[in-house]
């Protein structure tokens, strides 16, 4: 084994390890390594991280820590805006959403494909001279010390130099092993890092999934959210009259759907569409749902992030963008931290980030829970209760802007950054 691939006066070879080259590992990786903090990523995943066939809707708000990154000019082309958002119950009383529900100033949202945007996200992260991806290589697993956390990487022999994979200089077996600051889990739902701290999750498995796909559609790009008792739908516009769904069902009703050729699959949908003259495209997936907070999102030398941390319904889109959020807070903290010549691994840095984006977190993780409860549900007096409820939004602006805003993530205290 060996170690030290960069000299430095610092006492470790690297500031920060995050576990996980996702999008929201590469946002951290982003934010610390533009202040000059020397970070390293490790993605066990070659050629693409994450979720290739994922589609997302994005918040303003995310769009505001890519700009602040300065990657957005080149995620835009890739992106579709919306400035609609079309809510809806069993196909009926429809609420509208339009930018003066957030006072004019910004666009409502947009979608991407994971496929295409992190690819930039990438090329954009090992451009920053002070950090090193690597891709193809397994956290094997770490100990934390009150000086620093020694981590052992499992190095995979196929490893590509393009992609600035340990060089042969750096290693003497199959094992890597490096002293690290902080160690940030952005390893997603399973994270390793997570378990292998021994945080413990609060959560439950729903009894749906979502069952995604692409469509296309030569209709104005409007994001519709349409609640039916199995489950919401959500049509998310993409460029080029394209558009992702995102349906809800009980597992059941999922594996048949799944189970159907594409135009009987469409045959299915199209009654649940606000259009019918729809194409659809062969490639369908299915993912069940989950709910998860972590106990913790620090200790000593350690951090969660995105997915690492939490995990909500996809009703409403805010997985990803909760992640996003994370990071730039942790970000923000570690960067203030590092500049003043302090320890980024120190606990209570640490726990400024925990205390920050933990409650906020859990408001959001209770909302969507709420949403898809109260929506999937076929009970008359319920159905009577959401439909003037709905009906209240539309008809008071007040009510409407205050849960737009929340929906879009602009609440709550931000990094002073964005
Ligand atoms: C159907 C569906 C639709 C969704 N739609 C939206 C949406 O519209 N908007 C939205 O905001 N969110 C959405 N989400 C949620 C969103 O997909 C997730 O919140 C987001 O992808 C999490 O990103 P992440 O970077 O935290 O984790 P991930 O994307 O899961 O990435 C984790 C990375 O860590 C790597 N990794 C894991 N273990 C190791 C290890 N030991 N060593 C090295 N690397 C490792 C993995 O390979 C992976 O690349 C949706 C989710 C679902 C299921």
């Amino acid at each position: 084994m060996m170690t030290k691939p960069h000299s430095s006066s610092a006492p470790w070879d690297y500031d920060v390890l995050i576990v996980g080259g996702s999008l929201v590992g590469l946002t951290l990786a982003a934010w610390l390594g533009q202040s000059g903090m020397r970070v390293l990523v490790i993605e066990s995943q070659r050629g693409m991280a994450g979720t290739a066939a994922r589609v997302y809707a994005l918040m303003p708000l995310t769009q505001r820590v890519w700009e602040t990154l300065g990657v957005w000019p080149r995620l835009a082309a890739q992106v579709q805006t919306y400035n609609r958002i079309d809510l809806s119950d069993r196909g009926r009383h429809n609420i509208i959403f339009t930018p003066a529900d957030l006072g004019g100033k910004q666009e409502l949202g947009y979608v991407a494909e994971h496929r295409q945007i992190w690819p930039i996200l990438r090329d954009f992260v090992r451009e920053i001279p002070s950090v090193t991806y690597w891709e193809g290589q397994q956290l094997l697993d770490f100990v934390i010390d009150p000086t620093a956390v020694t981590v052992n990487i499992q190095i995979n022999d196929q490893c590509n130099d393009k992609y600035k994979s340990p060089s042969h200089s750096q290693r003497n077996d199959a094992i890597i092993r490096l002293s690290v600051g902080l160690i940030v889990g952005a390893d997603g739902a399973k994270s390793q890092v997570r378990q292998q701290a021994g945080i413990k999750t609060w959560g439950w498995s729903y009894w749906q999934s979502c069952v995604t796909t692409v469509i296309q559609a030569g209709f104005p790009p409007i994001a519709y959210e349409r609640f039916w008792p199995a489950g919401p739908l959500a049509l998310l516009p993409l460029p080029e009259q394209r558009w992702g769904i995102v349906w809800t069902l009980p597992h059941a009703q999922a594996n048949d759907c799944m189970a159907l050729p594409a135009e009987d699959f469409l045959a299915r949908l199209k009654p649940y569409l606000p259009f019918q003259e729809v194409h659809i495209e062969p490639q369908r997936w299915s993912f069940p749902v989950a709910w998860r907070q972590a106990r913790r999102y620090v200790q000593t030398r350690l951090a969660l992030v995105g997915d690492a941390a939490h995990g909500c319904h996809p009703v409403g889109g805010q997985g990803l963008n909760w992640g996003i959020r994370d990071a730039a807070t942790l970000g923000e903290i570690l960067v203030s931290v590092y500049q003043r010549g302090g320890d980024v691994g120190a606990f209570n840095v640490l726990k400024k980030y925990e205390r920050w984006r933990w409650p906020q977190n859990l408001l959001t993780l209770l909302f969507t829970d709420s949403l898809n409860r109260v929506f999937s549900q076929g009970w008359e007096p319920l159905v009577s209760l959401r439909a003037l409820l709905l009906k209240t939004m539309q008809r008071w602006g007040a009510l409407r802007r205050l849960s737009l805003h929340f929906m879009a993530g602009l609440w709550g205290k931000l990094p002073d950054n964005l």
